[in-house]
């Protein structure tokens, strides 16, 4: 039974390690002893104790009817109620209360037996003691209440064998009768001993299933449910105590690119990190996601924000999943609590657990917006948890009611200076606060999920615009981004492919922009649906390039259609001020990066486009240095759909100037 606890366990996450061995040797039929629960043993302490005293009481009348002086009567009463007494001393040990209250259990059989002058019917009572004994599930108690049988039946029974029989066989040879005896009271012991197994069985059971209960499955720590009742057990003892809930920064994209196992990895990793800082004392326990939680008993505000700037510098090593070394790092709301905090009406230990939880994450946000690192809990940040909330709330309904809205902005090829396509940008046309850029609301949705819809509904209206050009003769495609996070849900080929169909567009107007953080992906599952795209004929780039970590090697896992160089690369390209020589220095170094990308593109057979690209001076070096394309605020801004056509139909052609710039 108990290997098969132990396999449960294994099974469930709990342990790691093989049972004991001393458990082992025992036979899983015998019961180990001594494993009832403080409160449980109390309480079958008290019963048992009533009953002693009841019958230590009875066996005055008893005697008296049994026509015994009142002296004896008395003296026969007396010893159990001494030893009642005996038993009802708090500072003995509970084994020596139990085992004091059993021996006089079986005093009280034996003086009925002997009461009753030996009739046989008083016997029973030692039979109806033994389970009551039992009920101790402790061996010492049980192996003196047996002896003690063992005790009356082989030597009194022989010594004095009408005060144990009431026959003439078993008065004439009390052995073969105390033998007789032994066997059936055998038999009372072995149910009895069934009984105790099968309630320590069930015990072990109720606890290995409590313990994976309240145990995270990935990292064996305490799981919300398990921190929340040994926090409780803490405020309960009324030791002040403090609450460190650490999330990761940017943990969605190392697993959206790392792929789920390599997450989990990530995950196991940080919390054998995180634990090394600790004290023994201290819990560490797992919310789920990223979220980590340390409970820290004894400990007030000030201290908890030492330990959680001990647990992020302990992340500042980087982490090895894999072949990649990355860097993590974590944000820490602290909540606090000491029974001299102002509780709300009296509020119980589980109520102010749940408090403390929602306030270290309320401060922990605090932290992770502001970058600070830690943050500790303040009642007004209550507001902006609220504020957070109602954001989240409306984005929601901003996708469903068609408050999103796309934004277009052209790329023109640099080789003829016509416009080559257009990247659909998403805003949001809040009711209140007017016209939101994507930089303030993307990061939320890809943190709710709310990504793939939003994207849903980007590729609905970037397509629907692509068809209104097409119609009207002007035969450009669209490009859209979308989010690593999007590419794990096999959902978008069939998006993709539905829309396509609804607007009656081949693949190759719609281009997919990807970052390349997705080419880091080890778990091939975003390239194997990013491969499935192209294979249907639709168009993927490579958006922001180099602004991430992406080596150039990370390029061949997947062949793409387009590189664009990111803004920041673009920028560099020219020196707006006249020349302090550090300027020029950088504008050269902006621009051996700008040609060596550009090459390397055109090597892997990539279509290059400059983003960002806002002044003359930048276009002109791009197209000497054999950029295909250029996107930038110098050609046009992002403009609602309707100006499109309008733009595209009056705009005069770009390729003159951009002859006699590059010929400057
Ligand atoms: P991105 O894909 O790199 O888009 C280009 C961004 O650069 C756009 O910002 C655009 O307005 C801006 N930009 C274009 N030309 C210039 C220029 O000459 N100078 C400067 N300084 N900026 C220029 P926007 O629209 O704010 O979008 C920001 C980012 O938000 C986008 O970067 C993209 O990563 C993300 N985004 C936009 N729409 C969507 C969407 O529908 N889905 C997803 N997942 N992300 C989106
Ligand atoms: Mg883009
Ligand atoms: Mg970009």
């Amino acid at each position: 039974m108990d290997c098969i606890l132990w396999v449960m366990k294994r099974k469930l996450g709990v342990v790691t390690s093989q049972p004991t061995t001393a458990r082992r040797r025992l036979p899983t039929w015998v019961p180990q002893g001594s494993t009832l629960p403080d409160e449980v043993w109390a309480t079958r302490h008290h019963w048992v104790m009533a009953l002693l005293v009841v019958q230590a009481v009875g066996l005055l009348p008893y005697g008296l009817v049994r026509n015994y002086s009142l002296t004896d009567s008395l003296l026969q009463a007396a010893l159990p109620l001494a030893m009642a007494a005996w038993a009802s001393v708090s500072w003995l040990s509970n084994v020596t209360r139990a085992s004091v209250a059993a021996v006089g259990l079986m005093v009280e059989s034996g003086i009925i037996v002997h009461l009753s002058g030996g009739v046989i019917e008083a016997h029973f009572h030692f039979f109806v003691m033994v389970p009551i004994v039992a009920l101790y599930e402790s061996w010492i108690p049980f192996g003196l209440a047996v002896g003690y049988v063992l005790f009356q039946h082989g030597i009194v029974g022989t010594l004095d064998s009408s005060s144990v029989y009431n026959h003439d066989s078993a008065q004439s040879s009390p052995w073969t009768w105390a033998g007789i005896h032994a066997g059936l009271f055998a038999f009372a012991c072995l149910g009895a001993l069934a009984h105790w197994t099968l309630h320590e069985h069930a015990r072990q059971v109720r606890e290995q299933l409590k313990q994976a209960i309240e145990q995270d499955a990935l990292t064996s720590l305490p799981n919300r449910t398990g921190l929340k009742r040994l926090g409780q057990e803490a405020i309960g003892r009324g030791d002040p105590i403090s609450v460190l809930l650490i999330d990761l920064d940017g943990f969605k994209d190392v697993n959206d690119t790392l792929g789920h196992a390599g997450g989990d990895l990530l995950l196991a990793q940080v919390a054998t990190r995180l634990r090394t800082v600790l004290d023994v004392r201290d819990v560490l326990g797992r919310l789920g996601g990223d979220e980590y939680v340390v409970l820290l008993p004894r400990c007030g505000p000030e201290g908890a924000r030492a330990i959680a700037d001990r647990l992020r510098d302990s992340l500042t090593e980087n982490f090895a999943i894999h072949d990649l070394r990355m860097d993590i790092n974590g944000s820490v709301g602290i909540s606090s609590w000491s029974p001299s905090s102002p509780d709300p009406e009296n509020a119980a230990a589980v109520e102010i657990m749940t408090e403390l939880l929602r306030q270290a994450d309320v401060a922990m946000y605090v932290a992770k917006q502001a970058r600070s690192g830690t943050a500790r809990y303040e009642p007004v940040q209550d507001h902006e948890a609220r504020r957070r909330l109602t954001f989240i709330s409306e984005l929601r309904r901003a996708i469903d009611s068609e408050e999103l809205v796309v934004y277009f902005q052209p790329k023109i090829s640099l080789v003829s200076g016509s416009p080559s396509g257009l990247e659909a940008l998403v805003r949001w046309q809040h009711p209140e606060r007017g016209l939101i850029g994507p930089g303030d609301f993307i990061p939320t949705a890809e943190r709710t999920s709310l990504i793939d819809s939003l994207t849903e509904v980007v590729l609905d209206k970037a397509l629907a615009a692509v068809r209104q050009w097409h119609d009207a003769d002007v035969l450009l495609g669209v490009s859209v981004n979308v989010s690593p996070h999007s590419l794990t849900n096999r959902q978008l080929v069939h998006t993709v492919d539905r829309l396509l169909h609804r607007y009656d567009l081949e693949p190759r107007w719609l281009c997919l922009e990807i970052t390349e953080e997705v080419l880091l992906v080890d778990d091939d599952g975003a390239l194997f649906l990013l491969r499935e795209m192209q294979q249907r004929g639709v168009l993927i780039a490579i958006d922001d390039y180099g602004s991430g970590y992406a080596s150039m090697s990370y390029l061949q896992r997947l062949a793409a259609d387009e590189l664009k160089i990111d803004r920041s690369i673009v920028g560099g390209l020219a020196a707006q001020e006249p020349s302090p020589v550090q300027q020029r220095s950088a504008a050269d170094y902006g621009l051996v990066i700008v040609r060596s990308t550009i090459e390397m593109g055109h090597s892997l057979g990539l279509r290059v486009v400059a983003e960002g690209v806002e002044n003359a001076e930048a276009m002109a070096t791009l197209t000497a240095a054999g950029c295909d394309e250029a996107q930038g605020y110098l050609i046009a801004r992002p403009m609602p759909a309707d100006d499109v056509l309008p733009w595209l139909r009056t705009r005069a052609p770009i390729r003159p100037a951009l002859q006699r710039l590059g010929a400057s």
